[in-house]
C-alpha cells in the first residue's frame, strides 16, 4: 500500500507545471461570455487565483515537513516517526548508473525494534542531509540480524537523493526512517502472484522473494511469476541477485517462474534474455493465461474444454511511471490506487487482483 507519508511526498514532488496544469482553467473555442455589471472580469478572477494557488504552493513547499523536519534518534527502536543514523559499509557499482548500498545500525536498535512492523514489503525514507528531503528506498533483504540493509539504487542524471547516495563512501552517515509498509503480503490468499518489475522497481520483488517466495513452507501453493524488464543487459539487477533467484526457480520451477525482458541486446545475449518490452502476450503466457486452441473438427462433435475453477489471482505492478501507466494504468488521485487500466485491464483483470507499488 502507498504509505500516506509516500503519497504527499510524491505529490510535492510532481513537477509544479502539472500542479499548474491540473488547476488551470479549461479553454473552449466558444466565444468569450458577456460580463454583468458588478462581476469581476475573468482575466482578474484568474489572476487572482493564479496568485493564491502560487502562494498556497510555496507556503506547501517551503514550509518545514513534519516528516521530514522529524528528530534523529541515536540508540531507540526503528519508527517511521523519527529519524535514525546508519553508517555506510560499502557502495560498489553494479552497472552504468546503479549502485549497491549496504548501510548498518547497531545491533541494539534492531533488537530494541517491534519485528511486526518489518513484514514485507516494506521500505525506508532515506534522508538527503545536504537538500533535506526524503525518498522511500527497499531494502533487497529487509534488516539483517547484524543490523545490515542492502539497497540497489539507481541514480538518475537529474535526480537530487539518487545522486547523493551514489557519492557516499563507507564511514559516512546517512539518516533514515523506517518501516514503511509499501504492500502487505498475506498468507494462503492468493494461488498465483504475478510481478511486473521495471529497473529498479525489481528491489521490492527481491525482498519478497527473500522473505517470502524462497521459503516454500510459507503459501506452499502460491505460485509466483516475475516478468522483469530493463533498458539493456548493463541494466538488468545485479548477477549475485539474478544468479540467486535462477537456482531457485530451477530447483522450483512450480514455485517461481522468471521471464528477463530488455528493450535492446548485442548479437551475443544469453538465449534466455527477451529482447522486447514486457507486452500483452508475454504477459498472458507468463502466468498461464493462454487459452488453448480447439480444433475446428473437435468443435463440430461439440467438445468443449473443462471449466477450471477460478484462480485468486495477484498482480503487482513496481517501476518507472511509464511502465505502471503501460501495464496497469494511471495512478488516481494523490498517488492512490485508480482504476486498472493498461494491459491488465484488457486482459480482464479487475482492480481488486491489481497493485501499483
Ligand atoms: C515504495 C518505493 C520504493 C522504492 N525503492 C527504490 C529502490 O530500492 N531503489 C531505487 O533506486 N529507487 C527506489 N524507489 C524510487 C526512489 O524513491 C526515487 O523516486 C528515485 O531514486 C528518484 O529519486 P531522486 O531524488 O534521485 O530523483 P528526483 O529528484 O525525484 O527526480 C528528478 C528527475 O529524475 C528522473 N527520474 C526520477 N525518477 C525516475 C524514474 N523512476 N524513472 C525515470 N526517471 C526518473 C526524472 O527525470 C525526474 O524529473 C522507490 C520508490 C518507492 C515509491
Amino acid at each position: 500500500m502507498q504509505s500516506l507519508a509516500g503519497s504527499s511526498l510524491r505529490r510535492a514532488l510532481r513537477p509544479a507545471s502539472q500542479l499548474i496544469r491540473r488547476n488551470a482553467p479549461r479553454r473552449t473555442l466558444s466565444s468569450p461570455p458577456i460580463q454583468k455589471p458588478g462581476e469581476i472580469p475573468n482575466h482578474k478572477r484568474v489572476v487572482t487565483i493564479t496568485v493564491a494557488f502560487l502562494a498556497g504552493a510555496s507556503f506547501y513547499f517551503f514550509l518545514p515537513d513534519p516528516t521530514r523536519a522529524a528528530p534523529t534518534l541515536e540508540k531507540a527502536p526503528l519508527s517511521p516517526r523519527y529519524f535514525t543514523p546508519s553508517t555506510v559499509v560499502s557502495n560498489e557499482e553494479t552497472g552504468p548508473n546503479t549502485k549497491l548500498l549496504r548501510l548498518s545500525v547497531p545491533t541494539e536498535v534492531i533488537t530494541a525494534s517491534d519485528p511486526s512492523g518489518f513484514q514485507s514489503i516494506w521500505s525506508v525514507f532515506i534522508k538527503d542531509d545536504d537538500i533535506q528531503v526524503e525518498r522511500p528506498y527497499t531494502p533487497l533483504y529487509g534488516l539483517d540480524e547484524h543490523g545490515h540493509m542492502l539497497f540497489w539504487i539507481k541514480k538518475y542524471p537529474k535526480g537530487e537523493v539518487g545522486r547523493w547516495l551514489h557519492t557516499k563512501t563507507p564511514g559516512e552517515k546517512i539518516e533514515f526512517r523506517a518501516p514503511l509498509s509499501t504492500w502487505n503480503w498475506k498468507n494462503d490468499t492468493w494461488d498465483e502472484v504475478v510481478i511486473i518489475s521495471g529497473g529498479t522497481g525489481f528491489a521490492p520483488f527481491y525482498q519478497l522473494f527473500h522473505s517470502v517466495i524462497s521459503d516454500p513452507s510459507i503459501s506452499p501453493a502460491t505460485q509466483f511469476t516475475l516478468l522483469h524488464s530493463s533498458r539493456n543487459p548493463e541494466e538488468l539487477p545485479p548477477a549475485s541477485l539474478l544468479t540467486s533467484l535462477n537456482d531457485f526457480s530451477e530447483k522450483h520451477p512450480e514455485r517461481l517462474k522468471v521471464n528477463l525482458f530488455v528493450d535492446a541486446a548485442d548479437e551475443d545475449r544469453s538465449s534466455s534474455l527477451h529482447v522486447k518490452r514486457i507486452d500483452r502476450p508475454s504477459i498472458e503466457s507468463a502466468a498461464g493465461l493462454v487459452k488453448p486452441v480447439v480444433p475446428w473438427w473437435r468443435k463440430i462433435w461439440g467438445h468443449r474444454e473443462p471449466e477450471l475453477p477460478p484462480k485468486r489471482r495477484m498482480f503487482l505492478v513496481c517501476g518507472p511511471e511509464p511502465m505502471i501507466n503501460a501495464v496497469a494504468g494511471p495512478y488516481g488521485r494523490n498517488m492512490s490506487q485508480g482504476v486498472v487500466g493498461g494491459i491488465l485491464a484488457e486482459m480482464g483483470i479487475k482492480s481488486s487482483e491489481v497493485y501499483k507499488l
